[in-house]
């Protein structure tokens, strides 16, 4: 159990704060948070979100056991870390994003924002003009540039649904978008396939992925070997998408 050692900063209620030594971590510190939280599950688990990491823990169980458990997932904990901390930096500070000159993923590019236009407009390939006044606060933007998103997603997603439907297996029942934070897509056994509007970020190769993964559950309500056959046929190049999708991290999504 060399490798951590408990922190000076240890709160007096049910959250401490342990530091893991992680030498060859992205974060030069070489060393990495965690906070330890009591609760009433049977399980010890670990989570790597916008939170920092996490442990959550039985309140029975002794520290050492809790240190052990860290120990043993060490390597997962500081892959997620890292990919987490890039990720992180690749999206900047949400605080910043939403205001004169932020940026946020579009399509696969980046979009700088204009605050103070008439009316939310794309100008050029690379910037939003946003209906705001130049005073205004991050969360009134935020609004705006989500409104835009949205429609930009119904249009796009569409029309790349139109773009691949000739090789649907089957069509769908109803089609609409979602704000799933953990989920792209979903299709019902009943037909209706959901889109994560938030796929707009995204480049069309990964926007196509999931339509092709979704509209094949359509005929394949598994993740079976016949299943991703389906996929295949409806876009042969399916994996570029996803893998370009497994190594998102949402956490660091502006929204
Ligand atoms: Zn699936």
């Amino acid at each position: 159990m060399s490798a951590m050692r408990r922190s000076a900063l240890m709160p007096a209620s049910e959250e401490q704060s342990f530091a893991l030594t992680v030498a060859g971590a992205a974060d030069s510190s070489g060393v990495i948070y965690y906070t330890v939280r009591r609760t009433g599950k049977s399980r010890i688990a670990v989570r790597v979100s916008e939170r920092g990491v996490v442990v959550t823990a039985p309140r029975w169980v002794p520290n050492r056991e809790i240190e052990a458990f860290v120990a043993e997932k060490r390597s997962w904990i500081i892959e997620h870390y890292d990919r987490w901390q890039k990720a992180r930096a690749d999206s900047g500070d949400p605080a910043r994003i939403f205001a004169e000159g932020g940026r946020l993923p579009f399509r696969g590019g980046t979009l700088t924002l204009r605050l103070g236009a008439e009316k939310t407009a794309m100008r050029g390939g690379s910037e939003l003009e946003v209906a705001v006044s130049a005073g205004a606060g991050g969360e009134s933007i935020a609004r705006e540039v989500f409104l835009f998103l949205f429609e930009a997603a119904r249009s796009v997603i569409g029309e790349r649904i139109e773009k691949l439907a000739p090789r649907f297996p089957r069509q769908a029942t109803k089609l609409a978008l979602s704000n799933a934070k953990r989920q792209w897509g979903s299709c019902t056994s009943a037909g209706h396939i959901y889109f994560c509007w938030r796929l707009i970020f995204f480049s069309d190769d990964v926007i196509d992925y999931v339509i092709a993964h979704e509209f094949s559950h359509r005929v394949h309500m598994d993740h079976s070997p016949a299943f991703w056959r389906q996929v295949e046929s409806i876009l042969p190049t399916y994996r570029t998408g996803r893998d370009k999708l497994r190594a998102v991290h949402i956490a660091a999504l502006p929204l």
